[in-house]
């Protein structure tokens, strides 16, 4: 913290301020200028003195480190990846898509939901239990006999399920039934729900208020992590500007300012963002191309007969095209891709030293080697299945191996470049198929006398 003080201030009043930091067990390092005089005050916990302002002959006080410790980048250098059950948000990894309806309303509404997302390549379900309705006379969501229905659609589809808490007294019962707590946007400085969540052993999904600055907002993930929960999954879903044309304005450059000010993972919601379905789309893949962590998208499968906001879900086909531009964009992998767990790691985040990415790849070729012997093992296996005078490879299955390799061309090799390894990892498990056919023959041969 810096204090500066005003022109002509006496040394009386300089000596004021030295006294008081020192009197808060800090110390105060003061440099005489001509004009001015600043007084530098360092030590643990400087806001104890945030008052010093006020003492006569002040003309400012300047923060110099962030208020908030745990969520800022100065003290965590380390992305925070935030895991959920198998799916990890944030440090790098792939951008994980959660998708399902504003509000629970029914079992078959759920269900179907859910169903349809997860395979359109959703990797969470989301679904409104207590809904925070402007109008008192809105509908405000089934409460909780929700979160019975979500956690079935969690054990039918996998999915793991993300739902708002709003009263600190729900936090255990939500515990149990989901996956990730919710705080909504309207809850965002409701300190008593923080911190309830903080001591949840659940990540929190932490929505942007509605009129919060970057600082406002870090500060409430403050609360959650100093509550003692490390799992924070910040969410921009748009704020109060003048403008009345979209329900709200997203502010699409929080994500590269939390980048640049927090670990914690950050993701976009372009359906309250803008509050209009033909917007989520464009949106969601401008939130994508910015960087996010994520997407919480409303899918419902009527949207024009939704008990809440219906204007802004996607149609299940909608919400279809909207995956399939963000495969073709690679901003999501197809599912056969994996999930997720083959990530490549940029340059950067490689650890320094030559040897050291050396060592990296001599691991690499380690793995790859014992991966084609599976392969070729699991290509002899189904040969021994269908009987040594089986023939006949699943030409479509191999083609298809070989256009998905085309299109995996994301990284440094071009698909001409992939396609031919793969063609030559093909080749490797049919010969050894054949090896395995002529060894049963031959086997026969001496058997018989
Ligand atoms: C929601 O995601 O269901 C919701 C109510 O969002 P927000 O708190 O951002 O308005
Ligand atoms: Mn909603």
């Amino acid at each position: 913290m810096i204090v500066v003080m005003r022109p002509g201030a006496t040394q009386q009043q300089v000596s004021e301020v030295q006294r008081v930091v020192e009197a808060h067990g800090l110390e105060a390092f003061v440099s005489l200028g001509d004009e001015r005089t600043v007084i530098g005050v360092v030590g643990s916990d400087v806001e104890r003195v945030a008052h010093l302002g006020t003492l006569p002959g002040v003309d400012q006080v300047i923060r110099v480190s962030s208020p908030y410790k745990l969520a800022s980048l100065q003290d965590q250098a380390d992305r925070t990846r935030v895991r959920v059950n198998s799916v990890d948000v944030g440090a790098g990894h792939q951008m994980v898509v959660i998708a399902g309806p504003c509000a629970v309303e029914s079992r078959e509404q759920l269900l179907d939901t859910a169903r349809w997302v997860r395979r359109e390549g959703a990797r969470m379900l989301r679904g409104g239990t207590f809904k925070p309705r402007t109008s008192p006379y809105a509908f405000q969501g089934l409460g909780l006999p929700a979160l019975r229905l979500l956690a079935e659609a969690r054990q039918e589809t996998g999915l793991p399920v993300v739902s708002e808490v709003v009263d600190p007294s729900h936090v255990e019962e939500f515990d149990e039934h989901v996956d990730v707590l919710q705080v909504g946007a309207r809850n965002m400085h409701n300190f008593v729900l923080l911190r309830a969540v903080g001591q949840s052993r659940r990540p929190v999904l932490l929505k942007r208020g509605l009129s919060a600055t970057i600082e406002e907002w870090l500060l409430a993930a403050e609360y959650i992590l100093s509550a003692g929960n490390p799992n924070v999954i910040l969410c921009e879903r748009g704020i109060r500007t003048f403008e009345t044309a979209t329900r709200n304005t997203l502010d699409l450059s929080a994500v590269p300012v939390m980048r640049s000010k927090t670990h914690l993972p950050i993701m976009v919601d372009p359906s309250h963002g803008t509050g209009q379905r033909h917007l989520v789309g464009p949106m969601a893949l401008a939130g994508a191309a910015v960087g996010a962590d994520g997407l919480l998208i409303e899918v419902h499968p009527d949207p024009p007969n939704a008990r809440s906001d219906g204007d802004q879900s996607l149609g299940f086909d909608e919400f279809g095209q909207l995956m399939d531009e963000l495969r073709r964009l690679h901003f999501v992998r197809r599912e056969s891709e994996g999930e997720g767990e083959v990530t490549v790691a940029a340059p950067m985040e490689i650890a320094a030293g030559v040897d050291e990415v050396r060592h990296r790849i001599d691991d690499l070729d380690a793995r790859l080697i014992g991966l084609l012997q599976e392969r070729a093992a699991l290509a002899v296996e189904v040969q021994r299945r269908r009987g040594p005078d089986g023939h006949g490879h699943d030409v479509r299955r191999e083609r298809e191996l070989l256009r998905r390799a085309a299109e995996g061309a994301n990284g440094p090799i071009p698909p001409s470049e992939l396609t031919a390894i793969f063609g030559a990892v093909l080749r490797a498990s049919r010969s050894a198929q054949r090896r395995f056919v002529q060894d049963s023959h031959s086997a026969d041969a001496t058997r018989k006398p």
